[in-house]
């Protein structure tokens, strides 16, 4: 089953340029939620696969699309897991307007054997009249001791994933999705399009 048309259930720039970058080459047209009308939906969940199949369904059921829904995180060991599902809400809690600097403030002076922390991705696909599909992805790494690098989004500047000694914002596209949680989620969505 190869869809020829896919809606990417976020309003999340960065999140939908990944995930268009990876689709498209496979002849999939993916239309992000800023070209239709998409209303935002509350995350109510208290995991990520709760999530993302929250934002997919209810995309499908508004558009009659397929639907591809992303929810993701960053787990920390020194914060006994935190932030996880909440990674958005809890960057600016403190009033700060850097994604990353309130993660930054709370490691403060911690060595790097104590700096571990790991991305989950979950993809939710939903389509009319058929059970949502999940496919998951991870990322193991560190929290940098500073900001370094312009792109991606979100945590990229702080995150370095294990084997590698750049932040993802330091990387080119291909680079990142190579390593990230997200191109890990999405090559099992790949997997499963061309075994359907
Ligand atoms: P949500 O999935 O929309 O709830 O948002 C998850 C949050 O986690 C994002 O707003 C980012 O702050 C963070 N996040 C998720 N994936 C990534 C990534 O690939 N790089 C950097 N930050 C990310």
């Amino acid at each position: 089953m190869l869809l020829d048309k896919l809606l990417i259930a976020s309003h999340n720039k960065g999140k939908v340029k990944q995930i268009q970058q990876l689709l498209e080459p496979l002849g999939i047209q993916v239309i992000s939620a800023a070209e239709i009308d998409v209303p935002d939906v509350e995350e109510t969940g208290t995991t990520f696969s709760e999530n993302a199949i929250l934002k997919a369904e209810a995309a499908c059921a508004h558009t009659g699309l397929p639907c591809l829904a992303d929810d993701s995180g960053l787990e920390v060991d020194a914060l006994g897991g935190k932030p996880g599902v909440y990674s958005k809400r809890w960057a600016f809690e403190t009033g700060e307007t850097l994604t990353y600097q309130r993660l930054l403030n709370e490691l403060k002076g911690l060595p790097n054997t104590q700096r571990q922390a790991k991305f989950i991705c979950v993809l939710a696909l939903a389509i009319p009249n058929q059970k949502t599909e999940l496919f998951e992805g991870f990322c193991q790494g560190t929290i940098a001791t500073e900001a370094r690098g312009e792109g991606g989004f979100g945590y990229d500047p702080v995150f370095v994933p294990t084997g590698k000694e750049r932040t993802w914002a330091q990387m080119n596209d291909a680079e990142r999705a190579e390593t990230s949680h997200r191109g890990h989620a999405l090559r099992k969505f790949q997997e499963f399009l061309t075994n359907k």
